[in-house]
């Protein structure tokens, strides 16, 4: 084992002891260099990948987080104890300690916002001379520690309210997530003193927990995590390998059923408590929670085993936490599984589920958690310490894997998702951080303090991230003024100033000073945004290809800036005193552009500089609707330095339009600087039509205002046309079959769950072609789909009533059809739920009031044929052809007397008015009937059905499709027999789609029959 020491700095001397040696064996230094004590801790260091320089041996001054770390030790400490004394965090424990009288306040978890703010102050401490917050820290540290217990436990929750629960209900009262916090914390107290009572109390409160909890004993793992992490981090403090493999029996324990036995993991579905007599309101609310959570468990990242998940899923924090407990296990213990495990779950974050600023987590589910694949909306969750936990994450990442692009990732979400949660002042807050907003206003405090005081301690923790040392390397991962100094493999102590204004100029000036000449690899990281690319994915692009060229000098002579392929340029040579590295990374402003799955992101842009990402602000862009304006594509940017403006920050300008398309100057600002002013709208992205206006440029890929009428279109030479089908009607088109396995569990107690239907053996050959070999849902590209303002790829849900968890008929029409052309095919969806034919889509040749929803259908079909080009760009070129008309009956007209007589007469001429409107007599029209009630329901639904199928079989090139040959079987529909067959049940509209898209496949080789016939 490795062993290296590390500084100490304490109350009584400004003297830095750097010390660095390797020894064969666990022993851990705890070296009195002086009765003055000055002191030097010992930490192991890792089997493999790389180690850090830990933030004491940083000391970052000028630049971005010189003001930013003087703030923070001025005002924000200071702001979060007093916050947090007064809402009783300390006196909780003086409750626990039997010292204090008064009520102990708060909940479960609240130690642990006292011990992240003391964390904050003990890593600030470190850098700066205070003897008054330095007595402060001492003193609400010894009282925390007079409340520990004989057996070494210590949450003051539990002490007061009784001992015999502390460590019941493990997956909601956060006893493991207490004691994590409290271990950083006392490691944290270790480094800053180099005394010892905090951390022994550290050890005494890990032991008990590993007499409680591991092999043989009980198999529980806490439901938010965050001890594993910090168990490593005790481990390395104190060199007791016991805590690595309790943080390593924790991990192994995830994913399978919790209790005095490890057992198999097994889902089962969510069982609603009955009713206790007496409960409250609240507590039965809290009973079902209990309950749901069990379904639910993705929440907790404990549906499967860790070595086995793949796709993220669950509470944002806690993954972003366990995450790097499972990077930093891969890298302090032999275990490849944790590795790969890592690596898949980075590759879907980082290529699918990841906001441009490198947030996570839009709350979906409910959860706080990751929603599905690229559904990204705007306005967003993102809790602060997810993007915090974010950081942690991709900095285990970089350390265990020793590439660049971690480092990439780590830096987008410091700068943009992390501290956008905290005001310029240092005493505001955000706990949420969506990228569009109507206007927020920041809290000065926020009484579940997870994010303030989660903030509290990642600023002054970032000069641990600027550095990390491998063999014989220097890596250089962040950019940013300051000094260090470092030990190299020689023992050669090398000092490196950074002097720079990145990350609003990229000019960095390294002076390398070795006490005496020193043969190392200085490794740069290249950032990817300076090699055209803003994030390591797919995920977003830069608008156009141009890379500007970096430049690199060593003392004056250029330098071949290629990184190799871990991202870094080695600089391997034999350094001397006052070397000069000169690394030149030009800023232009660079656009981004979403994948195109980023529903959300369509036909919008952003702007990035350098690792910033901006936003559009109100208060920067009066007299106008943010939230609507354009940025034409041709529209140059400038940027400008404004040292006066937000504590400092380069802003960006240029041409664009307002929300009434006149042309205006819009500014940006740097996206984690918004809610810094006047409350106002703001937006990361916004729309790049490039809409003609005469004081711009006309544009050089303009869209099409009309398509030229399909007749036209049809004859033109290259490139067949696209298949349009139009998919419209009432409450059964608009679809509500739920699909997905944590969204709304009772529909039908889950059975009319598609995903749920998929795992019946006896019907997954029905679905096989739903998911890929690697059991992804399958985005079909050559089938597009538009509804209301979401467009894409066809795929499981996206189109439903409900958004991603639902789906209508349209997906399997969409397989059908999309599997008889081998054109492109796009599927244009139309429809409302509980609309009638007789009033709301009453077509004009029917006489009286046109329906209001008829023209809708209209607008909606026209909007998305002008748009092809701006939502499908790789459709742009082609022309379109309406290829068929579906119409997906309700149940409205049903329970009208008066709309009955008139159905087959409204239906006939709703048909005719749109083959005129599409200048097309004898478009293929499939009319799907009505599924609720039963054919043997009685009443108004009989005489419904017969309408229907009357006006239907006079429609001339059109088929009437029954559909209610998929009823289900009451035991797995029970509603059906209530007359909503549709009510979740996914597979009835599989099933319905299924028969639609063979109904127009029928009319389809009938037509071209017909047509083969006349040559
Ligand atoms: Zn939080």
């Amino acid at each position: 084992m490795l062993i290296r020491s590390v500084k100490v700095k304490s109350r009584y001397t400004k003297g830095i002891i750097i010390m660095r040696k390797y020894f064969a064996t666990t022993i851990i230094m705890a070296i009195s260099l002086s009765l003055m004590s000055i002191a030097a801790v010992a930490e192991v260091l890792p089997n493999r990948g790389l180690y850090e320089v830990s933030h004491d041996r940083v000391e970052l001054h000028g630049g971005f987080w010189g003001p930013r770390l003087k703030t923070h030790h001025e005002t924000t400490i200071g702001h979060a104890l007093d916050c947090l004394e007064r809402n009783g965090h300390v006196t909780n424990f003086d409750k626990a300690a039997g010292v204090f009288d008064g009520p102990l306040r708060g909940h479960h978890a609240f130690d642990s916002d006292l011990h992240k703010a003391m964390e904050g102050a003990m890593y600030s401490l470190q850098h700066h001379d205070d003897p008054k917050l330095r007595q402060r820290v001492e003193g609400i540290l010894d009282r925390i520690l007079a409340a520990q217990q004989e057996d070494g436990f210590l949450i003051s929750y539990f002490i007061v309210n009784g001992l015999d629960k502390k460590w019941d209900d493990m997956r909601l009262e956060h006893q493991m997530y207490n004691a994590g916090h409290f271990f950083e914390m006392a490691v944290e107290h270790h480094r800053l003193s180099g005394e010892k009572k905090a951390i022994d109390a550290a050890k005494r409160f890990a032991d008990h927990i590993d007499s409680v909890f591991g092999p043989g004993k009980r198999y529980d793992v806490g439901g938010h995590e965050e001890i594993e992490l910090a168990l490593v981090k005790l481990y390395r403090a104190t060199g007791e390998r016991r805590y690595l493999e309790l943080s390593r029996f924790l991990l192994d324990e995830r994913g399978h059923l919790h209790g005095t036995e490890r057992r198999p993991f097994e889902s089962g579905p969510l069982s609603v408590p009955e009713r206790i007599e007496g409960q409250t309101d609240a507590e039965y609310r809290r009973a079902k929670w209990h309950a749901s959570l069990r379904w639910r468990n993705g929440r907790m990242q404990d549906h499967k085993p860790l070595a086995e998940q793949t796709e993220a899923v669950g509470h944002a924090v806690r993954a972003g936490y366990i995450y790097s407990a499972m990077a930093d296990i891969a890298r302090f213990m032999d275990a490849p599984e944790y590795e790969r495990a890592v690596d898949s779950l980075w590759q879907d974050v980082v290529g699918r589920k990841m906001y441009v600023n490198g947030s996570i987590g839009t709350a979906q589910y409910g959860d706080e958690g990751f929603g599905d694949p690229y559904l990204l909306p705007n306005r967003t969750y993102c809790e602060s310490c997810a993007s915090i936990a974010h950081v942690f994450w991709q900095h285990r990442m970089n350390l265990l894997k020793a590439q660049a692009k971690y480092a990439d990732v780590m830096e987008l979400a410091l700068y943009n998702g992390a501290i956008s949660g905290i005001s310029i002042s240092g005493d505001g807050f955000f706990y949420q951080n969506p990228l569009e907003s109507k206007g927020s206003s920041r809290s000065s405090w926020i009484g579940l303090a997870c994010c303030p005081t989660n903030l509290t301690r990642i600023i002054p923790q970032v000069g641990g991230l600027v550095y990390a040392q491998g063999k014989n390397r220097l890596y250089v991962n962040l950019f940013a003024a300051g000094d260090t100094s470092v030990r190299m493999d020689d023992g050669v102590k090398v000092k490196l100033a950074q002097k720079t204004d990145y990350p609003w100029d990229g000019y960095v000036k390294l002076t390398v000073t070795p006490e005496q000449a020193s043969d190392f690899d200085l490794c740069l990281r290249i950032p990817g945004w300076a090699l055209g690319r803003p994030v390591p994915s797919d995920l977003y692009r830069f608008a156009d290809s141009k890379v500007a060229a970096v430049g690199l000098k060593v003392n004056g002579k250029t330098i071949d800036v290629t990184p190799e392929e871990d991202g870094y340029v080695h600089l391997k040579r034999s350094w001397k005193a006052a070397d000069a590295v000169e690394l030149d990374m030009p800023m232009p402003v660079r656009r981004i552009y979403a994948h195109e799955k980023v529903l959300a992101d369509r036909g919008k842009v952003t702007l990035m500089r350098g690792p910033i990402i901006y936003c559009f602000e109100a208060v920067d862009n009066p007299n106008m609707d943010v939230l609507s304006i354009a940025l034409p594509r041709e529209a140059e940017l400038r940027a400008e330095p404004r040292p006066e403006l937000l504590g400092g920050v380069t802003i960006l300008q240029g041409k664009g339009l307002d929300d009434r398309q006149r042309p205006v100057t819009l500014t940006a600002v740097p996206y984690y600087s918004w809610a810094n002013r006047e409350k106002g709208a703001m937006t990361v992205w916004i729309n790049e039509a490039p809409i003609a206006s005469a004081a711009l440029p006309a544009t050089s890929s303009p869209i099409p205002a009309q398509r030229a009428d399909q007749s036209t279109s049809l004859k033109q030479a290259g490139k067949s046309p696209i298949k349009v089908f139009i998919l419209a009607g009432q409450s059964n088109m608009e679809g509500q079959g739920v699909v997905s396995m944590d969204h709304p569990s009772d529909y039908n107690s889950g059975k009319g769950n598609l995903v749920n239907t998929m795992k019946d053996p006896n019907k997954a050959y029905l679905y096989k072609h739903l998911k890929d070999r690697k059991g992804e849902w399958i985005v079909r590209d050559d089938v597009k789909i538009t509804f209301r303002d979401r467009s894409g790829g066809l795929t499981i849900g996206y189109t439903g009533y409900g958004g991603s968890s639902h789906i209508g008929p349209e997906l399997q029409f969409g397989h059908v059809i999309g599997d008889y052309f081998k054109e492109p095919v796009l599927l244009i969806k139309t429809a409302w739920g509980g609309k009638s034919l007789y009033q709301d889509f009453r077509p004009p040749s029917s006489g009286g009031k046109v329906g209001k929803f008829y023209k809708q259908m209209l607008k909606d079909i026209h909007k998305a044929l002008n748009d092809i080009e701006k939502n499908f760009p790789d459709l742009a070129s082609r022309t379109y052809e309406v290829a068929g008309f579906v119409w997906m009956q309700g149940w409205n007209d049903m329970c009208d007397a008066k709309a009955i007589p008139e159905y087959d007469k409204n239906l006939i001429n709703l048909v005719n008015d749109l083959r005129k409107e599409f200048k097309s007599p004898d478009l293929p029209v499939v009319i799907g009937e009505l599924g609720n009630g039963g054919p043997e329901a009685g009443g108004n639904m009989a005489a419904f059905r017969k309408a229907q199928k009357k006006g239907a079989e006079q429609i001339d090139n059109g088929v009437f499709v029954i559909t209610h040959n998929f009823w289900r079987d009451p035991q797995q529909s029970p509603n059906v027999n209530h007359g909503h067959h549709w009510c979740g049940n996914a597979e009835s509209y599989f099933l319905v789609g299924d028969a639609l898209g063979k109904g127009m496949i029928r009319l389809l080789m009938k037509k071209n029959s017909r047509s083969n016939d006349s040559r």
